[in-house]
This record gives C-alpha cells, sequence and structure tokens, in this order.
C-alpha cells in the first residue's frame, strides 16, 4: 500500500485495507510518502515493487496530490500487481468479461446481489455515474450478467424518469442523499455505493435511506454496505495476484 500525503480519508481506506490484510493473514507493506513527493520518485518507488518478490499486489491509494499524474503512475503498476484493477490492460479486460481481477467496487455491489439471492438477468438496471472506478465498470459487470443497463451521470436529462424505471438501481454519485423516494421504483434493489462526509462528520450514502428503504425491495446501508465488500474484493484479487504469480513462477522451475 502506498499512500502520500495526509488526507484523513486516505489514511482511513489504507488502515482498513491493512487491518484485512492482518485479519487474512496477508503479508502488507504500507509505504506512507510526505505530499511533497515528486512524480519520479513514486514511479520509482512502483518500479521497485513491480520487482520486489515478496509483493504480489500494489495499491496506490488515490486521490494522488494534484502535482502527481494519476493516470502516468496507475500505467506504471505492473498489470499483475495491478489489485485495484485500474490500469488499462486490466480495464480493457473487464470490458472484455475476461479478466483477474474484479474492479473492487462494482464487484462488490455483485456479490451483494448475489449472496441475496437476485438475479440480473433481464433486469433493468440502472447506475447513476460514469467514473472509471465505479460508474463504468458497474455498468460492464451488470451488462456481463445480462441485464439492461442505462448509465447516468450530471447531464442526463429527466434523471427520476430513469431511476424510476429501475429494478435494480446503484448509485454512485458522491451527493448525500441524492436519490430520493419519488426517484424509485417500488421493490427495486437499491445498492448505494457514495460515501459522503457531512458537516457533523456523520458518513452518509448517495441514497435517502430512511425514505427509500420503505419502498425498496432491498437496500444497501452507508456504512456498511458496500464498502466493507470492496475492501473484501480487493482481497480477493490480491490473493489472486499471488496464485497467478506463484503459477508463472512453477513455469519456469
Ligand atoms: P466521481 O466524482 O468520479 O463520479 C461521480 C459521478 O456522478 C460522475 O459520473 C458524475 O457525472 C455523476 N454525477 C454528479 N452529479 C450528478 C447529477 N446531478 N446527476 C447525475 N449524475 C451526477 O465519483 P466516484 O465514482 O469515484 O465515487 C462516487 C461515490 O462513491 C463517492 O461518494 C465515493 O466516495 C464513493 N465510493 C465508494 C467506494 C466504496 O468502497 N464504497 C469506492 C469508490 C467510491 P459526470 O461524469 O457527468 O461528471
Amino acid at each position: 500500500m502506498v499512500i502520500v500525503g495526509d488526507d484523513p480519508a486516505s489514511r482511513v481506506y489504507v488502515n482498513n485495507k491493512k487491518k484485512a490484510c492482518g485479519e487474512l493473514g496477508i503479508y502488507s507493506e504500507e509505504y506512507a510518502l510526505p505530499a511533497e513527493t515528486t512524480e519520479a520518485e513514486l514511479l520509482e518507488l512502483v518500479e521497485r515493487l513491480n520487482h520486489k518478490n515478496d509483493i504480489n499486489g500494489i495499491l496506490v491509494q488515490l486521490p494522488l496530490p494534484k502535482h502527481i499524474n494519476e493516470e502516468t503512475i496507475i500505467n506504471a503498476i505492473s498489470p499483475k500487481k495491478d489489485v485495484d484493477a485500474f490500469h488499462p490492460v486490466n480495464v480493457g479486460k473487464i470490458m472484455i468479461g475476461n479478466y483477474d481481477f474484479v474492479p473492487c467496487t462494482p464487484a462488490g455491489v455483485m456479490e451483494l446481489i448475489h449472496e441475496s439471492g437476485i438475479s440480473v438477468e433481464g433486469k433493468e438496471c440502472v447506475v447513476v455515474g460514469r467514473s472509471n472506478i465505479v460508474g463504468k465498470p458497474q455498468a460492464m459487470m451488470l451488462l456481463h450478467e445480462n441485464g439492461t443497463v442505462t448509465i447516468c451521470h450530471s447531464r442526463t436529462k429527466n434523471l427520476a424518469e430513469i431511476t424510476k424505471k429501475a429494478d435494480i438501481l446503484v448509485a454512485a454519485v458522491g451527493k448525500a442523499n441524492f436519490i430520493t423516494a419519488d426517484m424509485v421504483k417500488e421493490g427495486a434493489v437499491i445498492i448505494d455505493v457514495g460515501m459522503n462526509r457531512l458537516p457533523d462528520k456523520k458518513l452518509v450514502g448517495d441514497v435517502d435511506f430512511t425514505a427509500c428503504e420503505k419502498l425498496a425491495g432491498a437496500i444497501t446501508p452507508v456504512p456498511g454496505g458496500v464498502g466493507p465488500m470492496t475492501i473484501a474484493m480487493l482481497m480477493k484479487n490480491t490473493v489472486k495476484a499471488a496464485i497467478l504469480q506463484n503459477d508463472e513462477k512453477g513455469a519456469y522451475v
């Protein structure tokens, strides 16, 4: 795990990931670098970790300070150790539907759906948000399971009309209580990816939980919903990375 700077949210995420590694018996190292670290210095560290034999997965916690180009750093991580599945090679594989590493947050959402005995096939699925780390891969994963998928974003017209048609609604907007009860169909499966801090420091999702809970067939809370699933999927990818790299080494023995 590599963290640059002292963003408090990033610190919490890294601590949680470190804790999960400890609980599972996964060896982990943390590189906490000062905010003034240069792009070249970070690239050098990534390159070193790419070649470090006892490290199977590299996670650079985002966001990075503004003077560092995130894309440059993500592209420098070996796709074999890219347990966040952000490298273009892994993103492309997700698009094709034949991938080694799951995109952590969307895969966590899918796991929640499966574990709840809900089938995606033929369902109207609406994803609000089109980021590279959540919205887009989420839409792909729902599509791979034969959902009929609509992606909404900030330029979408008549958003409520679209969300109201959703059998499965995934909110990944980053705005507290953005999805209100009038935007939701009765019986819908509502999955709240959002993590928003209110001024009183309370953590809330993108969905007005209290109002939507009354309508929903199933709904995830924040905290305690998608967040822990994201970490679980990260651990899954790390184990997969270790297995794949060990298999590869085995081939040379
Ligand atoms: P981004 O800010 O990258 O993307 C937000 C998306 O929401 C954009 O596509 C944006 O549209 C869309 N959007 C913004 N305003 C509106 C609007 N008024 N109507 C419709 N769409 C809108 O965020 P992320 O995808 O990275 O994260 C989304 C949320 O999920 C955040 O709260 C984040 O903290 C949380 N998150 C939670 C994780 C977890 O583990 N639970 C992991 C990752 C993120 P446009 O593209 O047009 O700008």
